[in-house]
């Protein structure tokens, strides 16, 4: 059996892994999503932050990478599972059996829940067969020159939107952009719609999709239509990318034996421990009067538990020490 899982890679779940592993303990990591990261790489890739300890000012994407170099060099022998959820839980004796949504079955000892505000899931088209795999659709770009010399519609009218049409013009990948919103307004910073007629971004707003058109997995056409004059807009792409953002999808650990306030967080005590004395949480999700929610107040709540932790692995007399002090 091993000793810790902790659910959800966000930067509390991020710290807490590569602490884990300085504490010598052993076990999984999993994150819901394709990639870990959690609101900082999800929801403020480029936006700044200032309130971190040490940081003069760094952004939302490149401190997750900062946290995940740290996990590489300290993660001692927690293992990070993508995709994967908890399907059920079973206790046992001195600990926990998980049920993993890939349908294996993990043994641990404790838990550490860092869910914060939940999976984003991007909001998907509905016109589509959910049971096909488009080839040439995308809810997410992770190798935007995979798009070279492509024309690619974007269809959506945020912030993601806008700066993935301005990005692929700016960067030279493609000239070939198309974006399309249901509305007459973007909802994007002024000076990304501005960017947008400089790039010479092909624009329909105030159109919504009428129709799709599909070969097997390709989608072969679009055909738009305008709110006002209904009039219609055939648009064919090599590839179509859908921003429409995201929403949160349902989680089981909601329906746990756990005590949760009223907005759906877990209520921990000093110590990091739930009503459940050997599950723990730390960071957006857990609660507790008069708590400041800010990343660094979930990695200190992070550490903490792990420490109480390490103290029903190894016993109440138990100390870690500084962490790391063996490395020098
Ligand atoms: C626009 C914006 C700006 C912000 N600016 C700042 C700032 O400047 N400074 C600051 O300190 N804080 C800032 N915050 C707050 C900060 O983002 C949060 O405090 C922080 O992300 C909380 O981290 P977390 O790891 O607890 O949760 P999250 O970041 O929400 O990460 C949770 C992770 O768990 C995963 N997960 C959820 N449920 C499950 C499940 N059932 N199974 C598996 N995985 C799961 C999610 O996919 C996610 O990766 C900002 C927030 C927003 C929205």
């Amino acid at each position: 059996m091993k000793d810790l899982l902790i659910i959800g890679a966000g930067p509390v779940g991020l710290y807490a892994w590569s602490c884990a592993g300085l504490m010598g303990l052993s076990g999984y990591i999993i994150e819901g999503n394709s990639a870990p990261g959690g609101q900082p790489a999800e929801l403020f890739p480029d936006k700044a932050i200032y309130d971190l300890p040490g940081i003069d000012k760094i952004t939302g994407q490149d401190f997750v990478n900062n946290l995940l170099a740290n996990t590489k060099k300290y993660c001692g022998n927690m293992t990070l599972l993508l995709e994967t959820k908890v399907s059920e839980l079973t206790e046992i004796n001195d600990g926990f059996a998980v049920k993993l949504s890939n349908n294996t079955v993990i043994e641990v000892k404790t838990i550490l829940i860092t869910t914060g505000n939940g999976v984003f899931t991007p909001i998907k088209l509905e016109q589509l067969d959910s049971n096909v795999t488009y080839q040439n659709l995308t809810y997410q770009i992770n190798n935007p020159q995979q798009y070279h010399n492509k024309k690619i519609a974007i269809l959506g009218g945020g912030d993601s939107a806008l700066d993935w049409a301005n990005h692929f013009i700016e960067e030279k990948i493609t000239s070939n952009v198309t974006i399309v919103h249901r509305r007459e307004h973007y909802r994007a910073k002024e000076s990304s719609v501005a960017k947008l007629q400089q790039n010479q971004v092909t624009e329909y707003k105030n159109y919504h999709i009428e129709t799709i058109t599909t070969n097997g997995e390709l989608i072969t056409e679009m055909t738009l239509i305008h709110n006002d004059d209904n009039s219609l807009v055939s648009l064919q792409a090599d590839y179509y990318l859908i921003q429409y953002g995201a929403k949160i999808a349902p989680s089981v650990i909601s329906q746990w034996p756990l005590t949760f306030t009223r907005a759906n967080k877990i209520i921990i005590s000093p110590s990091g421990q739930t009503s459940h004395p050997r599950i723990f949480a730390a960071g957006n999700i857990a609660a507790y009067e008069g708590k400041y929610y800010n990343m660094a107040t979930g990695f200190g709540e992070s550490i903490n538990a792990l420490y109480n932790i390490t103290k029903i692995i190894h016993g109440e007399k138990y100390h870690p020490g500084y962490l790391g002090a063996d490395l020098q």
